[in-house]
């Protein structure tokens, strides 16, 4: 279990985020000036806990229809076009209305993102995940499902689908046979299932991320995205 930097866990888990963060003040600053530099330029000095409240404040703010829309300025285009360093790996659904940088109000540069429809993760995206952390420095993974996600309602539902359909259902599976194991027949069971079942399979079952993870190097978390009211909420804190 990872403990890091002067915020407890369990402020950071049940404290509402703050708004006005100082990570989107040197955005303000770049504007004007110089290439911008701040805590996220370089995702290896962010511990995991930090990351977590850039994401958490970032969607806050977006919630509440008060984005800061950070790094999105020619100068941090330019200040990161040579190297990148995002502090975050969000693995998510392909779905259209969660798009990470909107959702954690984030910019360039500063989020790794793999998204396929249900959220899961086959060789590609786990060889992409591999690299932004072995790489890029990112320290934190985030797992993403959402509310009335359509591939897990397809993977619910079973029968035969068409075309490559049945490789996107595939991994949802064992959630929704989970979900009947338990009794519990409902899409949002099965959602949030998928999530812990690909959060385990990063921190568990891969060897790479296993080890930083054993080393509390890096974190990987389980998150639930409200389509209607903005808000990610924590499923699971590995
Ligand atoms: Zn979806």
């Amino acid at each position: 279990m990872l403990i890091a930097g002067s915020v407890s866990l369990s402020a950071l888990l049940t404290s509402p985020p703050t708004h006005g963060d100082d990570h989107s003040a040197p955005e303000a600053v770049a504007a004007s000036t110089a290439p911008t530099t701040n805590a996220h330029e370089t995702g290896a000095s962010v511990t995991p806990l930090d990351a977590l409240k850039f994401l958490q404040e970032g969607n806050s703010r977006f919630a509440k229809g008060e984005s800061a829309r950070p790094h999105q300025s020619v100068a941090r285009r330019e200040a990161v076009a040579k190297k990148q360093t995002p502090f975050a790996v969000i693995v998510t659904c392909s779905d259209s209305r969660l798009t990470p940088e909107f959702i954690f109000d984030q910019g360039i540069g500063d989020l790794f993102v793999v998204r396929v429809a249900g959220n899961t993760i086959d060789k590609v995206a786990m060889g992409s995940i591999q690299y932004a952390i072995q790489h890029l420095g990112s320290r934190l993974i985030v797992v993403m499902g959402h509310e009335r996600c359509g591939a897990v309602d397809a993977a619910l539902a079973g029968g035969k689908l068409p075309g490559d359909l049945p490789s996107v259902v595939a991994p949802i599976k064992p959630a929704c046979d989970h979900a009947h194991q338990a009794g519990k027949e409902g899409l949002e069971f099965a959602i949030r299932q998928n999530v812990r079942n690909m959060v385990r399979k990063l921190s568990h079952q891969d060897p790479i991320i296993k080890k930083l993870v054993t080393k509390e190097e890096v974190q990987v978390i389980g998150m639930r995205y409200d389509l209607e009211s903005g808000v990610a909420s924590m499923v699971i804190f590995q």
